[in-house]
């Protein structure tokens, strides 16, 4: 038997499987193409976004207006995306931590963190990281792969469905870099945003970036309010190096130049984040240095608990000195607050979910 004749078909099926697309992570202009080339008029478009976006249907036959042989012809060119859970930890307070599988059998941790009336959603636009942070769980397992806006988008979409209640906020800080992952990111903020997705304000919406200087200013020249997170961790540069490898090409100072134009250009406040490690960057001599890159600045400092890595050297800080750093920052005029800490029963460090299922 010539082996070409057995695998041939299975070959050309893979092949197919390959070539279908997301439906969802198609550009108005990829769609509208794809529905000239299916023969079908342009207000096709609007409803078949109304029914991905607003509806969040699963399957092309649950798309009544449209025609039975365009459903036919675009389950047999699209997927619907669509994610799988694998694991869910419930919080006492409240929170969930899903860890989602794609059609890929990729996965991504997202959580969803209710508080009153609001329920804020945690989302991963990477599976895995590529900047190898050495706090952080997903960056000592590296990147897998950069999201589509569709899985982006998905990740919300699930939370919102598993609470049964309008999502009001979304962060961009679960797994990944937003900024390696610029234009999926931006597409699904959008959509995020968009009255026909999931009308989600656009300041209520933010990117946490580690300091991809390039991707900042260029996002400052967004024409939506999103709000903007860059993870500093050390004003001094030594020790930024040390714990954030990946951006030691963009200095502090370029970061410092690059974060004032963004704040000029934009009028908004960006945010600080500074998770505070004992022994690493908790000293006088680092309080000093963030005090100065902060100070006559418009930002906000946001001191994180760090989280426990297993198997990881770095320690928190004391809640004393956690304490004493937003006092110091208080004092020169930089507004600083604790970031609460949540789901701290449910490995809810970025990554840290995965790990323990590996
Ligand atoms: N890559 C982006 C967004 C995802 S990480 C970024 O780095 O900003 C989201 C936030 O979690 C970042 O501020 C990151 O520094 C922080 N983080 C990562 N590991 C942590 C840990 N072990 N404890 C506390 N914060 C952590
Ligand atoms: Fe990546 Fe952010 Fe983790 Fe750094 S902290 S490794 S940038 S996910």
């Amino acid at each position: 038997m010539q082996p070409k004749d057995v695998l041939e078909p299975m070959d050309t099926k893979d092949v197919k499987a390959r070539e279908k697309r997301d439906l969802r992570s198609l550009s108005k202009k990829e769609l509208s193409e794809l529905l000239v080339e299916l023969g079908q008029p342009a207000f096709r478009a609007k409803q078949i976004e109304s029914w991905i976006w607003e509806k969040g249907v699963s399957s092309f036959d649950d798309m009544t207006n449209l025609p039975k042989s365009l459903r036919v012809a675009l389950a047999q060119t699209c997927t619907l995306g669509g994610v799988h859970v694998i694991a869910c930890q419930r919080s006492t307070d409240g929170s969930r931590k899903y860890l989602l599988e794609f059609e890929d059998h990729t996965s991504v941790e997202c959580v969803g963190m209710p508080s009153g009336q609001r329920l804020t959603v945690c989302a991963s636009t990477q599976a895995g990281c590529g900047m190898g942070c050495a706090f952080c769980a997903t960056g000592s397992a590296g990147l897998t792969r950069s999201l589509t806006a569709g899985e982006i988008f998905d990740q919300v979409a699930h939370v919102r469905d598993d609470f049964g209640c309008r999502v009001t906020g979304v962060v961009m800080m679960g797994q990944g870099e937003p900024f390696a992952n610029y234009d999926a990111t931006l597409a699904a903020l959008r959509k995020l945003n968009s009255p026909t997705g999931m009308g989600i304000g656009a300041r209520h919406l933010t990117v946490s970036t580690c300091g991809i200087i390039p991707m900042i200013t260029r996002f400052s020249k967004e024409p939506e309010q999103f709000t903007l997170a860059v993870s500093l961790h050390s004003a001094v540069q030594r020790t930024r190096d040390a714990l954030m490898p990946g951006v030691k090409r963009y200095s502090l100072l370029r970061l410092y130049d690059a974060m004032g134009e963004y704040a000029q250009r934009t009028g908004r406040r960006p945010t600080y984040e500074y998770a505070l490690i004992r022994g690493v960057n908790d000293s006088d001599e680092e309080l000093t240095y963030l005090c100065d890159f902060c100070r006559d600045t418009l930002c906000h400092v946001n001191i994180i608990q760090l989280n426990e890595v297993p198997g990881s050297k770095f320690q928190p800080a004391t809640p004393r000195r956690a304490n004493e750093f937003v006092r110091r920052l208080a004092s020169v005029g930089v507004e600083a607050t604790i970031r609460q800490s949540r789901g701290a029963d449910i490995d809810a460090a970025c990554g840290q979910l995965k790990q323990r299922l590996a």
